[in-house]
């Protein structure tokens, strides 16, 4: 990943691994979106061990920050708070993967065709991220991946641009980052483009991340959401 984010000629790097896929509290935590595979981390010091050997290869002119992608449900937010606050961290994302119930949003959603069902459900995934902006359950700076829900359904409610208005001043009240996600502009460049215009309207901050899972991911459609940040004069970071 780094050798790839090097090639991209990238002068910052974050690396923020799932909470769920540590151990401790993916055995304490059902979570109810994870990860089927990929390594699990006994603790954090075997995560902080690989920072250090990444520290050691030494790819001059590129920082690495140090964090982590944490979900936010309220039926654990506290527990999930305090793996994470054990630590200072470079950067931490916050993202909503599951309804309050605990059902994974994208297993749930697909296949929904009645419009009346999807548009409640994207209703209540948006509510979650407005929740999610205003817990202080870890020091998150950004929301990782606002209209996931779409991967699932593209039934939209008609409302949807004033709903991502309502997130976007959220979000910059709360002094939080909504992010521009390469992999939503992969399969929703339309409303990747609405989320942005909401950020623009609501002189919100964006993020822009490449959601990379594979080394081939790294930067991925990072220039389309620096064309957005230029064509809406959007603030990012
Ligand atoms: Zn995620």
């Amino acid at each position: 990943m780094l050798a790839a984010a090097k090639a991209n000629n990238i002068s910052e790097y974050s690396i923020t691994e799932h909470a769920s896929q540590f151990r401790e509290p993916r055995e304490s935590i059902r979570f109810g979106s994870i990860h089927p595979n990929g390594r699990i981390f006994r603790s954090l010091k075997e995560y902080n061990d690989e920072f250090r050997k990444a520290d050691q290869l030494a790819y001059p002119g590129m920082k690495i920050n140090r964090g982590l992608e944490v979900d936010f449900s309220p039926r654990f937010e506290k527990k999930v708070g305090e793996f994470v606050n054990q630590e200072a961290w470079d950067i931490l994302l916050c993202s909503v993967h599951e309804f309050e119930d605990g059902k994974d949003i994208e297993k749930i959603v697909r296949g929904i065709v009645d419009p009346a069902s999807a548009h409640e459900h994207w209703r209540e995934y948006l509510r979650l991220e407005r929740m999610a902006l205003e817990s202080d359950f870890v020091p998150f700076k950004v929301l990782s991946h606002p209209v996931r829900i779409t991967r699932a359904s593209k039934i939209a409610p008609p409302e949807l641009d004033e709903l991502l208005l309502d997130l976007a001043r959220v979000a910059r009240r709360r002094n939080k980052a909504l992010e521009l996600n390469g992999r939503d502009i992969d399969y929703a460049p339309e409303l990747v483009r609405r989320l942005a215009i909401a950020c623009s309207k609501a002189g919100c901050r964006v993020s822009l991340g490449s959601d990379a899972h594979h080394p081939r991911e790294v930067f991925r459609n990072v220039k389309t959401a620096m064309a957005l940040v230029k064509e809406f004069d959007l603030e990012s970071g």
